[in-house]
């Protein structure tokens, strides 16, 4: 008989050849156990998703009591189910007017399928504009808005008539111009390894969009769902965009993704063509609920507030002559090293130690570290011995 690892190698289709064959039998809070019971310290929150930890009970409730209720009813858009209508509602209020009209998908990708469909449709325009080492998603227009020509070649044609700038620079704005459909940019860079740009760059791009008339796409995927310490992070710069794309810890779990913009940009996708988005599932009952449930968690357990301080212990426990910097907004981090083979090995260790880190995409001297907002400090100072006792 095969074993349970040898079936995952011949049936689950593999993104690598060297996936991590982590088999894990539950998970609670920041923890996730093996069959033999050994237990991991998540600290990547399954990229960025887990943000009020693995199963929290509130979400694990609503999901069961919406599920018991009704499950897929029918295709996104026409019928009115609560669950849909109570976050809208709720993601409404959080956010400043006239951002007011969410249009439910399933992941993150499709969050920005929909945001530049959006902006094309809105504006009559064609042109997009990214950053260099941005990361949108894996589906063929997100991928189009990624600069790395290793992700990109081998999946040609993709979309034409998108440009990156560099991110942070004021300057690269010149290239968005009255042609410029929409500016699509992460709020803080993940894949990039957290980079942030000061509010001066935000003004510069909010004002250089509003001259040219170009939509202001911020992708809040990974950074917002309070990850760095407010909900969306863009609260942080003073600035507001046109469409915000929201996914991964949104749902608590569940798999939900979400483009938002006002009423007036929303309305154009209702015609010319009718039904120009749909999406099947867009929007799950189940998912709904279980996103409200996660901002219930958000709110009643302050963690919010907490952020800061947790990133804070982290920067003062992560000390030694191996780390390089840490860049941090909130509880998105970045440890740097001097390269990927000295990462690897600690990262290998750390995971023998019992915590779960991670590297980024493009940027792959870096540890990534993103846990559960709900980390407690004895959990923080645990996770940090772990690190340190791989480093050495
Ligand atoms: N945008 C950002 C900023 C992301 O980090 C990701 C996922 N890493 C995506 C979009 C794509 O989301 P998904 O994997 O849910 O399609």
């Amino acid at each position: 008989m095969l074993t349970n690892r040898q079936l995952f190698l011949k049936h689950v289709g593999q993104t690598s050849a060297t996936p991590l064959m982590i088999d894990i039998e539950r998970a609670s809070g920041v923890w996730m156990y093996g069959y033999d019971n050994e237990r991991i310290l998540d600290l990547i929150s399954g990229i960025g998703v887990s943000n009020v930890g693995h199963s929290h009970p509130v979400v694990v409730e609503a999901v069961k009591k919406q599920a018991e209720q009704y499950m897929h009813l029918m295709v996104y858009g026409e019928f009115i189910e609560t669950p849909q209508v109570k976050l809208a509602t709720k993601l409404a209020s959080l956010l400043p007017k006239p951002l007011e009209a969410v249009f439910f998908v399933n992941s993150g990708s499709e969050a920005i399928e929909g945001a530049m469909k959006l902006a094309k449709r809105y504006t009559s325009r064609t042109e997009l504009i990214a950053c260099k080492n941005a990361y949108h998603g894996s589906t063929q227009g997100a991928l189009s808005l990624n600069s790395d020509e290793g992700y990109k070649n081998n999946f040609r044609p993709l979309l034409p008539n998108i440009k990156q700038v560099r991110f942070g620079k004021i300057d690269d704005l010149l290239h968005i111009t009255n042609k410029t459909a929409a500016f699509v940019v992460e709020t803080v860079q993940g894949e990039a390894g957290v980079r942030t740009a000061p509010e001066a760059y935000w003004q510069a791009v909010r004002k250089r969009c509003d001259e040219t008339g170009t939509l202001l796409i911020l992708d809040e995927i990974q950074c917002g769902a309070g990850r760095t310490g407010k909900y969306f992070a863009f609260e942080h710069y003073n600035i507001q965009p046109d469409i915000v794309t929201m996914a991964k810890g949104m749902g608590g779990g569940m798999p939900i993704g979400a483009f938002i913009s006002s009423n007036k940009i929303m309305k154009v996708l209702q015609e010319d063509p009718v039904l120009g988005h749909i999406t099947t599932f867009g929007g799950h009952p189940v998912s709904c609920a279980a996103a409200l449930a996660t901002l219930e968690v958000i709110e009643e357990e302050n963690l919010l507030e907490t952020v800061e301080a947790k990133a804070n212990l982290f920067k003062k426990l992560l000390v030694h002559p191996k780390i390089k910097s840490i860049r941090n907004k909130g509880l998105m981090m970045a440890v740097e090293f001097d390269d990927f083979d000295q990462l690897k090995t600690i990262i290998d260790k750390a995971i023998e130690n019992g915590v779960l880190t991670d590297w980024f995409l493009h940027c792959d001297d870096s540890m990534r570290i993103a846990p559960p907002l709900t980390i407690t400090e004895g959990e923080i100072e645990w996770a940090c011995e772990q690190i340190l006792a791989s480093l050495n």
